[in-house]
Order: C-alpha cells, then sequence, then structure tokens
C-alpha cells in the first residue's frame, strides 16, 4: 500500500508513520529525517538545507523531489511506503503522480493550539532519531530509548515554529483539496491519544 501522511508540523505524522512501518512491513520515507541526516552527516545536501531548516523554511521542490524519486526507486519501497512529510506543495504532488500511483492520502488533523504546546515540549535524539513530548518523560535531557541527550530541534524554536505553520497553511494544505479531487483524502481527528488517533487511522487505511 502506498500511502501519504499528511498534516500540519506536529500532528503526530512521524510517530504514527513508525508505528505503521512496523505494523505494515513498508518502509517509512521521511523527508524532514533525510534532510536531518545529512545535516548531521555534513554532505553537501546538508549544508544546501541547513540554512533553510533552521528557518522553517521548505527546500526547494526540485532537490526534494529527486531524493523522493531515487528513494522510492528502491527494491524495499516495491510492495508499498509511507511518505511522512512529502509531498508537501502542489508541485511536489504533481511530480508524485508523475511517477507513481499512490492510494491514499491520511490527513490527521489536529487543532493549531494544541499543536503549539506539542511542538514547544517536543524533545528530539540525534542518536536515534526518537521524539518525545516532555510530558512524558522523567528526564527531559536524557533519551528514554538509547540513553542519548535529548535536544529541542532547531525548527521546534519558537520562530520557527510559525513560520512552519504559515508555510503548512500556505503551501502544504491545499493539498488536501488536491487528494480530495481525486478521491484519495481520509481524515481523521488527531486531537486524541496517539493510541486514539493511530486506531483511527488503521481504520481509514481498511
Ligand atoms: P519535518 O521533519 O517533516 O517537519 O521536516 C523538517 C524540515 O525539512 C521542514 O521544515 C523543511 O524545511 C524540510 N522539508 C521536509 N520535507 C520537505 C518537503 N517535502 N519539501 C520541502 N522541504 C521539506
Amino acid at each position: 500500500m502506498k500511502i501519504i501522511l499528511l498534516g500540519a508540523p506536529g500532528s503526530g505524522k512521524g510517530t504514527h508513520a513508525q508505528q505503521l512501518t512496523k505494523q505494515l512491513n513498508i518502509p517509512q520515507i521521511s523527508t524532514g529525517d533525510i534532510f536531518r541526516k545529512n545535516l548531521k552527516e555534513g554532505t553537501p545536501l546538508g549544508l544546501q538545507v541547513k540554512d533553510i531548516l533552521a528557518q522553517g523554511k521548505l527546500v526547494p521542490d526540485e532537490i526534494t523531489v529527486a531524493i523522493v524519486k531515487d528513494r522510492l526507486a528502491e527494491p524495499d519501497c516495491a510492495n508499498g511506503y509511507i511518505l511522512d512529510g512529502f509531498p508537501r506543495s502542489i508541485k511536489q504532488a504533481e511530480e508524485l503522480d508523475k511517477f507513481d500511483n499512490i492510494d491514499c492520502a491520511v490527513e490527521i488533523d489536529v487543532d493549531k493550539d494544541a499543536i503549539v504546546r506539542r511542538l514547544s515540549g517536543r524533545r528530539f535524539c540525534p542518536d536515534c532519531n526518537g521524539t518525545f513530548h516532555i510530558s512524558t518523560l522523567s528526564d527531559a535531557t536524557k533519551c528514554p530509548a538509547c540513553g542519548g541527550k535529548l535536544i529541542v530541534r532547531e525548527d521546534d524554536k519558537e520562530a520557527t515554529v510559525k513560520e512552519r505553520l504559515r508555510v503548512y497553511d500556505e503551501t502544504t494544505a491545499p493539498l488536501l483539496q488536491y487528494y480530495k479531487a481525486q478521491g484519495k483524502l481520509k481524515t481523521v481527528d488527531g486531537n486524541g491519544t496517539i493510541e486514539e488517533v493511530y486506531a483511527k487511522i488503521l481504520k481509514v487505511l481498511q
């Protein structure tokens, strides 16, 4: 099954993609993770996108589409995949339609104020890529999964969060209409617990 997870930053796409990838045994393709990995490793791509990520802007479509196209051509994507954070613009969606045919786009719909709360309490582990919320951590500096040092992602800082939400409304939200017109959009209320929202996602995928 070829699935797109749509939703504002902080809507839970990454968390649910991680659960789905285990349950459905298909890979999670997160463009954000790909960019952060390159940043961490100091690759030419990493240097190219460093400032863009820090400012909460979008990496140019040509760069992002080329990366995804290459990734989806790998053998592990043959039986399907979960796209987390891509597409993020109509242009990216149109390009994706030229080289693949997705089955459905699941929108995780979360209230804006809940999103700001979630993002400002979010902590990231650069060692294992885990994301956690301070409300669930006994020690807000230590990764509960691998013991690594937790950080606040540069793009989870307040000014960047505001810019990411603005970019979402302006450039990414129009995708909802795009997939609705194709009859592929499924919307899930993302305001419950992780377990509740995940159960709703599984239901719409059936
Ligand atoms: P994420 O972890 O999905 O929130 O992505 C983190 C950052 O990576 C975004 O704020 C963008 O700067 C960049 N990024 C991720 N996915 C895309 C995409 N599909 N198109 C453009 N930029 C992206």
